[in-house]
């Protein structure tokens, strides 16, 4: 476990852009009385701590936690913010949007981070009319390892769009390329035409989708150059929107032209790791609890196979010579589950 000193210590030799006061946050959706005062006490002094070891010589960018309660449960923590430590913080870290409502007048100046995992521009656009100025886009990354490249912009193009058809919702454009996609085998088009990024001058669709299939680490390296390359546009739109009064009517137009998700990749990434789902899990469960009662079984995680993926999985065997598998799962036939 991450001592508080430590993580102080780190902060002050790494100096990241921005360091934010750790938080004591709750592990489900829920906190009783006494967890909530637990809660703000511990983040309170963690945030003191922080703050006085910045004093001392430190130039950190430092983000005071907003916890995800109500105002009445953090209205000490947030008035010791505020009366305190006004001058020694630089912005406002939230686990929820929500929390913005809560913010006294005197830290509304400050910036505000999201730390919410968002995974759509619309979830992103929503957050900014709520106040919120900095994000972490999780699905940037996201996207590059499922070898989709993002194709999308704000404000949205209206060219083709005509918002008086009734089902305009099936003709929403795709926010991302499956690039995976044997459509692209031949495509010499760049991945999107009005992009100036380096993969979009130099190469083609038809090279990308050759080294995505070749698994070749170049193929997320340019797909990342040019969705970061989109991201970019898309936060330098807003900036643009929002300068001009037009934010609100633009991110309707940009949930009436888009598709609500990205689009899911065709291929699997460059940091793909093989993860039980929650029925197969569940079995998981069930055929270790077998195993531990009785001591003539054992239990071995199946390692997939050249050529043979849908091997993997978990045996219970019997703890004998013969090794006769008396129950067997399979990930890929997850709906058979045998008992000999
Ligand atoms: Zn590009």
């Amino acid at each position: 476990m991450l001592k508080h000193s430590v993580y102080i210590t780190h902060a002050q030799a790494l100096s990241p852009d921005i360091v934010v006061g750790l938080a004591d946050l709750p592990s489900g959706t829920t906190a009783s009385t006494r967890r909530m005062q637990n809660m703000t006490a511990r983040t309170e002094d963690w945030m003191q701590q922080m703050a006085t070891a910045n004093n001392d010589g430190h130039c950190l960018n430092l983000f005071a936690s907003i916890l995800p309660v109500e105002l009445e449960a953090q209205r000490l923590y947030l008035e010791m913010l505020q009366n305190e430590l006004s001058d020694s913080i630089d912005g406002l870290a939230f686990y929820s949007s929500a929390s913005a409502a809560v913010i006294p007048a005197g830290l509304a100046h400050l910036p505000r981070l999201s730390m919410s995992s968002l995974m759509t521009p619309q979830q992103i656009l929503r957050e900014v009319m709520l106040g919120v100025d900095l994000f972490a886009v999780e699905f940037v990354n996201a996207s590059t390892d499922a070898g989709v490249a993002l194709k999308f912009e704000f404000p949205a193009p209206t060219d083709t769009y005509t918002r008086t058809t009734e089902h305009s919702h099936l003709h929403r454009k795709e926010m991302g390329i499956d690039v995976w996609s044997d459509e692209h085998a031949t495509d010499l088009s760049p991945l999107t035409a009005d992009c100036d990024c380096y993969t979009c001058e130099k190469h083609h669709r038809a090279y990308i989708h050759h080294l995505l299939v070749a698994k070749e680490m170049l193929a997320w390296t340019l797909l990342q150059v040019h969705n970061y390359t989109m991201i970019n546009r898309f936060f330098t739109g807003i900036r643009r929107s929002i300068k001009k009064g037009e934010f609100e009517r633009d991110v309707g137009l940009f949930e009436d032209i888009y598709e609500a998700a990205m689009p899911k990749g065709g291929g699997k990434g460059p940091r793909y790791v093989h993860t039980l789902g929650p029925r197969v899990l569940e079995r998981y469960h069930v055929l270790k609890h077998l195993a531990s009662q009785d001591s003539r079984l054992s239990t071995r995680i199946l390692r997939p196979q050249r050529g043979k993926s849908e091997s993997r999985g978990l045996q219970v065997t019997e703890d004998c010579s013969c090794s006769r598998p008396i129950v067997a799962l399979e990930i890929q036939c997850n709906t058979r589950f045998s008992v000999a």
